[in-house]
């Protein structure tokens, strides 16, 4: 992480300021996605498993193979997210032989929880409502694991310069005309991009035209107050490892209670410098440590 305490604190200050002052979510609102946002539909009855995408995943964000899982250092195949995979995908089973795969990245919540956690302003929700971690502020506080309700971004423990890691939604790839890699490889088109409305109304077809096929839901149209990934399943959702959060996002609910405990102090802003200092602190005499045992 290359941001220095000086920075780290101005930024932290007039984080915790601007949210208890300037108000640019209230605590009760929930915001509407962004007009320009994008995302994901992923359909469980078109994946067949092949992980192509994780492969392709792999690639297009250029992370190193996952081979520590399997303690030899021989074969690259992940079986949950992690420092060095954004995309996963799952396979559930039920006692009466139900299966479904299910495809697992970071959902680009319309209201993200990480970015509301986040006391310096490290993960943003920028053009087209991607959800985007900003290296040069983060100071590695972890806040935005605790907070997300997916349970999505991941620490890189066994770097030097760790960085927060999750699906950006190929957002290079986006700014030179193409699709994300996953969606790219797919040979099922099980995971299509495109304007968070337009696969919402997509969704919805796919649903009312075959009323018996699908769970008729999409998750992630208000899920936990909507996200910009969206799913449509032979199979309840909760069995796939999307929790049944409400139509409210968490970080309303976080929102509420902060703005109530502080509305009118800087109480949040000054917790949050004491609280960048002491992690800036802490990190400084771990990585003193580190050198130390190096020598
Ligand atoms: S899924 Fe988690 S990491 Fe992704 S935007 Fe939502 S809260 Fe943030
Ligand atoms: S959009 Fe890109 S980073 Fe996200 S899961 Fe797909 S390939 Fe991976
Ligand atoms: S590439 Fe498509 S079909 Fe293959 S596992 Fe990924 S989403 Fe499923």
């Amino acid at each position: 992480m290359s941001v220095d305490r000086r920075t780290a604190l101005r930024l932290i200050a007039a984080g915790g300021a601007a949210a208890t002052t300037t108000g640019a979510v209230r605590g009760d609102e929930a915001p509407a996605p962004p007009p320009d946002a994008v995302g994901l539909l992923y359909d469980t009855t078109k994946c067949i498993g092949c992980k192509t995408c994780v492969v392709a995943c792999h690639e297009a964000n250029e992370l190193p193979p996952e081979t520590r899982e399997w303690g030899d250092g021989l074969y690259d195949a992940p079986t949950k997210l992690g420092s060095r995979t954004k995309n996963i995908i799952k396979l559930y089973r039920d006692d009466q032989g139900r299966e479904s795969y299910m495809k697992e990245q970071c959902m680009h919540c319309v209201d993200p929880s990480c970015a509301g956690a986040c006391m310096i302003g490290a993960l943003q929700k920028r053009e087209f409502g991607i959800v985007t971690w900003v290296k040069d502020r983060c100071i590695a506080c972890r806040y935005c694991q605790v907070a997300c309700p997916f349970n999505i971004p991941k620490f890189e423990w066994d770097a030097r310069d760790p960085r927060i890691v999750k699906c950006e939604l190929c957002r290079h790839l986006l700014a030179r005309g193409e699709k994300p890699a996953c969606v790219r490889v797919c040979p099922r088109e099980a995971v299509i991009f495109g304007k968070r409305d337009e696969l919402l109304a997509e969704a919805k077809r796919r649903i009312d035209s075959e009323p018996g096929r699908y769970v008729p839901k999409v998750y992630g149209e208000t899920d936990g107050g909507g996200t910009q990934v969206l799913y449509v399943s032979h199979i309840a959702f909760e069995k796939l490892g999307l929790p049944d959060l409400g139509d409210q996002a968490p970080s309303v609910r976080a929102r509420a209670v902060q703005h109530g405990l502080y509305q009118g102090f800087v109480a949040p802003a000054a917790l949050y410098v004491v609280l960048g200092a002491v992690v800036l602190r802490n990190r400084k005499r771990i990585g003193n440590t580190d050198e130390e045992d190096d020598a």
